[in-house]
């Protein structure tokens, strides 16, 4: 082989090492504590082999049943996270209290009474999106990652919201947009939206609350045909199926 030839070869195994990222996918999530509801798609879900997250705020407050279905939520693949032990917005929590009271009232029992019933918590999702930079560093000490939300543009172009879109850059901070019915997106713009990040090897994060199968409007219900139609479409064009955890693991 010719020297020529040699160092074009160590060239392109070089280049295409740097360029290797992993698969453009989709993180669907899921707030508050709505168990008997996800436990419900979970064929759905493993129809698909879509892994997600669950986030759960006010864990103390589940029966022993709906931790069992949490369990076997986890046992599928999906990850289990929190949302807070008290679902506060927390600037005004941290204004009207101190940012000790927040950690001890918000975050720790939230950990605490999720690993006593062996959850292993890496990922938080801030109740009403509600973050700023002091809860963002906080936080970052005791999780691996920080979900916020973001609402439809005026546009209503999703490919347009840089933001909903992580591109394996480190980040731990990202967001996701809302597909509840009150989030008023449609078809038409998560299937553009799942293109982008096909396109551009990003991973499309998407939240909602409640799956219904007759969600009322403009509401925290999120409409399971609509859902469905995000698992096809995220299978079409061969999306990989993202936890929150999985996201800073890349
Ligand atoms: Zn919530």
């Amino acid at each position: 082989m010719n020297k020529s030839l040699i160092i074009i070869l160590v060239f392109f195994i070089f280049s295409c090492k740097e360029t290797k990222l992993p698969p453009s996918g989709i993180c669907i999530s899921f707030d508050d504590r709505s168990v008997d509801e996800w436990f419900a798609i979970k064929n759905l879900l493993n129809e698909y082999d879509a892994k997600v997250s669950f986030f759960i705020t006010q864990f103390d407050s589940l029966t022993a049943s709906e931790i069992v279905k949490l369990k076997q939520l986890e046992s599928d693949g999906h990850e289990i996270g929190s949302h807070g032990a008290l679902h506060v917005v927390s600037e005004f929590y941290i204004k009207n209290n101190t940012y000790k009271d927040y950690l001890e009232n918000e975050i720790n029992p939230s950990i605490r009474s999720m690993k006593q019933a062996g959850f292993n918590i890496k990922s938080f999702a801030y109740p009403y999106g509600a973050k700023y930079w002091f809860t963002d560093f906080m936080l970052l000490q005791k999780f691996d990652v920080l979900r916020s939300v973001t609402s439809i543009n005026k546009e209503k172009d999703l490919t347009l919201i840089d933001e909903i879109y992580y591109d394996f850059n480190g980040d731990r901070t990202l967001s996701a947009i809302g597909i509840d019915t009150n989030g008023k997106v449609t078809k038409e713009m998560i299937k553009n939206a799942i293109k982008r990040a096909s396109d551009n090897n990003q991973v499309l994060m998407v939240y909602g609350h409640i799956p219904m199968s007759s969600p009322a409007s403009n509401s925290y219900e999120l409409d399971i045909d609509f859902l469905k139609f995000i698992l096809v479409e995220a299978k079409r064009k061969g999306l990989e199926f993202y936890r929150f955890k999985d996201l800073t693991a890349k």
